[in-house]
């Protein structure tokens, strides 16, 4: 079986579909949350599946370096290894060696760079980063690129992007035929429409099951990231999935799948989750604040998460302020959760073509803002 994409309505550029994998069907647009060291960060993964998850990233970076992939492999793989048995994509590790590493060094042939946890010298090529990923058994895989930091000269940024091409090539041929696996390309070209349009054309000329469009959320704030997206998704072909790739905050992902996009991945919601910030459909609360401390509310009366159902605001600022492990498992839950029920909303409006008016209510229901103080 092949990784098949199946696009089942439009709603102007918003698409709605399924990606239907060996190990089970992602709903897309998807939201994906980030198991960086093959955990989601204080989440049980049948918690993470509850969110309602079909998908989860892994990072090619970060387990290369500890525990190591083959030792992954040699222990049945990153699903078996970490209790996940449902889809999981891979990220390629060029993203997170140009904003962790030490000592990088570029060229043609890849980036050697010490390991951010112990100083340890390693390399990472298009072939061993395709290595890695088969090794870790990923379900979709990234091809190896490099992501120049925004604000950057358009010279530096279409270097980048033909060199990430060149990468592209050597991914897919290194990638091989792998059956039940997909691989998908990255767009690469900053804030370029040029740039943008010779990165796809490359791309599509090799040949992949899905295309990202890379290099966005690295500091191009989210106008020049929305303008992007007016055009981007539009050099990629329709039937295959478009992954945008570390996005973002609430309304950075209604306003990329209005555009097209039908995957995204970002800690936002798990990392906000252990620093106390909240995302509800009225905004964000940070759970620190001293108005919470008798408050004997849920964070989000409709909210059907474990957080909103069983705690208190009080009990929340509480463990939080306690600095108990429980407050960011519950902050966790409640953010995916809410993450989830986003991105299922915009399923259900997108087929039923409502997408503008779910929209429309989404922002309003914001800009109203948090329930007022007892
Ligand atoms: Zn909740």
């Amino acid at each position: 079986m092949t990784v098949s994409f199946e696009l089942t309505a439009r709603d102007g550029a918003a698409r709605t579909g399924v990606i239907r994998t060996t190990r089970g069907d992602v709903r897309t647009p998807a939201f994906m949350p980030v198991g960086t060291a093959a955990t989601v960060k204080a989440m049980m993964p049948n918690s993470v599946r509850q969110t309602g998850a079909d998908i989860l990233l892994g990072n090619t970076y970060h387990l290369m370096l500890r525990p190591g992939a083959e030792r992954i492999a040699r222990l049945g793989g990153l699903h078996r290894f970490m209790n996940w048995e449902r889809p999981i994509l891979t990220d390629s590790g060029g993203f997170q060696v140009m904003s962790l590493a030490g000592l990088r060094k570029l060229s043609e042939h890849g980036v050697t760079f010490k390991s951010h946890v112990d100083g340890s010298r390693h390399e990472l090529t298009p072939e061993r980063s395709m290595e890695i990923q088969r090794l870790l058994g990923s379900d979709i895989v990234m091809c190896f690129d490099e992501c120049p930091a925004l604000p950057a000269s358009d010279d530096e940024v279409a270097r980048a992007m033909r060199l990430s091409m060149r990468w592209a090539a050597r991914s897919k041929e290194a990638f091989g035929d792998r059956p039940g696996h997909a691989l998908f390309g990255i767009m690469q070209g900053g804030v370029n429409r040029d740039l943008r349009e010779e990165s796809a054309e490359a791309l599509v000329n090799i040949g992949f099951d899905g295309y990202a469009v890379g290099g966005l959320a690295v500091g191009e704030g989210q106008a020049a990231m929305f303008d992007v997206l007016d055009y981007a998704p539009g050099f990629l072909p329709e039937d295959k999935p478009r992954y945008l790739m570390g996005v973002g905050k609430p309304d950075d992902i209604v306003g990329a799948v209005k555009r097209g996009i039908d995957m995204m991945d970002c800690v936002l919601p798990s990392r906000s989750g252990r620093t106390g910030q909240v995302f509800t459909r009225r905004g964000q609360i940070n759970i620190k604040n001293a108005r919470h401390q008798d408050d004997p509310r849920p964070l989000d009366e409709d909210c059907t998460c474990p957080a909103c159902r069983n705690y208190s605001r009080a009990y929340l600022h509480h463990v939080f302020r306690s600095q108990e492990i429980i407050s960011s498992m519950l902050l966790t839950w409640h953010n995916l959760h809410y993450y989830q029920e986003i991105m299922e909303a915009m399923r259900q409006a997108i087929a039923e073509g409502r997408f503008d008016a779910w929209e429309a209510a989404f922002h309003e229901m914001r800009a109203e803002g948090d329930i007022a103080p007892l």
